[in-house]
């Protein structure tokens, strides 16, 4: 029977407004857009939510005393609305908040900078293989309003949580939180560096004795926050065998102390990935899945779609879609990731980069395509490593065209763009997919 203001209706809000109402709160939701551009408000009019829209007016507050703020992550803090809440201590979280004060289920929650997705993804893979009930959240799944109220007492949900979301919790408090990395700073969202680190910080603030507490023991920030920690400090670590949670030395996978496998054994290429096997690893061990189910999920699963993802062998060429790389970092991750030779797709947006810096990632590329607006640009950057063969095109259909001629058998074909997507894309997926049509093209 109290009044919850819910900021932003998106996919989320929209969630986060039907929960509330379920719950017995009445609802205002506020929007900057103009309602002629919104979709399904009728059908939430009618469970009888108020919809302010078209601007953020203060009206709002003196209306009505609302006892609690929903706001959609990608919301800043200042924003009118929200600075008037919490000057008048109105609490503000996100929706992983509310989702988690309904959850009946365990909350398993996955943060870092990159690799959430993935990670997410394959612990979500072992749980079901080995049987269990679990549901995804989070970017790659539905809203967690909209999954929280689903789960039951015995089951799992694996929520894919960001920056953005965790600066928005109160109370939320997973049984197993996992961080993963922490570089990527969001300083446009997060304003400085320590606001970004103290925001990941907080899926672990809340953890007990009873909790875990996954951490990338390799990455000194994400270390020093599980020194602060009161959950059971779980590490990982690619770089070192660790006597305690899950490590690497010499191609074999520790658990604790015991080798439980081969990285042979795991089809997701790169260090990077090694990382996130990992700390998939030591979720799924903590909540008892089988040796079996783990070792069936890392020997079939390919990767997550557009992310280094595996697509085919193809007369004995092995096949990558990496259309989620849109910067250089991400490509040189790709590169690394293989010793083969390598014969490289890359282009798209031209956002004024210079692309020299990714020179010194091209030790094992034999011959790359470039192609769309920075063509000439990573052809230079090319030509500076001292790439064999480099060949330009307009369109990446035929780039597709104009690579595989050039590939033998046991090379990688990679297409890991390095660029935006938005000169001829609408999104990454659609990039990624026009890649892997003009592949099935070739056959
Ligand atoms: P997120 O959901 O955090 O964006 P994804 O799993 O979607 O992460 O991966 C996005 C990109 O980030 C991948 O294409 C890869 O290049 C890179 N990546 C994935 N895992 C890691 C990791 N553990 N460390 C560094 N980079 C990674």
């Amino acid at each position: 029977n109290e009044t919850v203001l819910v900021l932003g209706f998106a996919k989320s809000g929209e969630a986060a407004a039907r929960l509330l109402v379920k719950y017995g709160a009445r609802v205002i939701v506020n929007e900057a857009k103009p309602k002629e551009e919104l979709q399904g408000t009728e059908e939430l009019e009618a469970l009888g939510v108020t919809f302010v829209t078209g601007g953020h007016p203060l009206q709002l507050f003196t209306a009505d005393r609302i006892r609690l703020i929903v706001k959609n992550p990608g919301i800043r803090y200042d924003n009118p609305v929200i600075e008037e809440g919490l000057h008048r201590n109105i609490p503000v979280v996100t929706e992983v908040e509310l989702a988690s004060w309904l959850l009946r289920g365990t909350m398993l929650a996955i943060t870092g900078s990159n690799g959430k997705t993935t990670t997410t993804k394959v612990i979500h893979e072992m749980l079901l293989t080995d049987q269990k009930s679990a549901k995804l959240a989070g970017n790659i799944g539905l809203p967690s309003c909209e999954v929280a109220d689903t789960v039951l007492e015995n089951e799992y949900m694996v929520t894919e949580v960001s920056s953005f979301q965790l600066k928005g919790t109160l109370h939320f408090r997973p049984h197993i939180a996992v961080l993963l990395n922490i570089f990527d700073a969001h300083l446009d969202y997060h304003g400085t560096r320590a606001d970004y680190n103290h925001s990941k910080a907080r899926v672990a603030h809340n953890l007990t004795a009873d909790d875990y507490f996954v951490y990338n023991a390799d990455d000194e920030v994400v270390a020093d926050i599980a020194r602060n920690s009161k959950g059971t400090n779980i590490p990982f670590s690619v770089h070192r065998r660790l006597s305690q949670g899950a490590s690497h030395e010499g191609g074999i996978v520790y658990w604790h102390n015991q080798a439980l496998l081969h990285t042979d054994d795991i089809l997701l290429p790169g260090i990077h990935n090694l990382e996130n096997v990992l700390a998939a690893l030591a979720v799924a061990k903590l909540v008892g899945v089988s040796l079996a189910a783990i070792k069936q999920v890392l020997g079939t699963f390919t990767g997550v779609e557009h992310r280094l993802e595996f697509v085919k062998e193809l007369n004995g060429r092995k096949v990558y879609n990496d259309s989620k790389a849109t910067n250089m970092l991400a490509t040189s991750r790709a590169l690394a990731a293989f010793r083969e030779p390598i014969v490289l797709i890359a282009g798209g947006l031209d956002r004024g980069n210079d692309f020299s810096s990714l020179a010194s990632s091209f030790a094992n590329v034999k011959a790359m395509v470039t192609y769309g607006e920075t063509s000439d640009k990573l052809k230079e950057a090319g030509a500076l490593a001292g790439v064999p063969v480099i060949k330009s095109t307009q369109h990446l259909a035929e780039a597709v065209k104009e690579a595989y001629p050039l590939t033998d058998k046991e090379d990688i074909l990679l297409f890991s763009p390095a660029c935006a997507s938005w000169d001829q894309f609408k999104t990454f997926e659609e990039r990624g997919d026009c890649f892997v049509n003009a592949i099935e093209q070739l056959v």
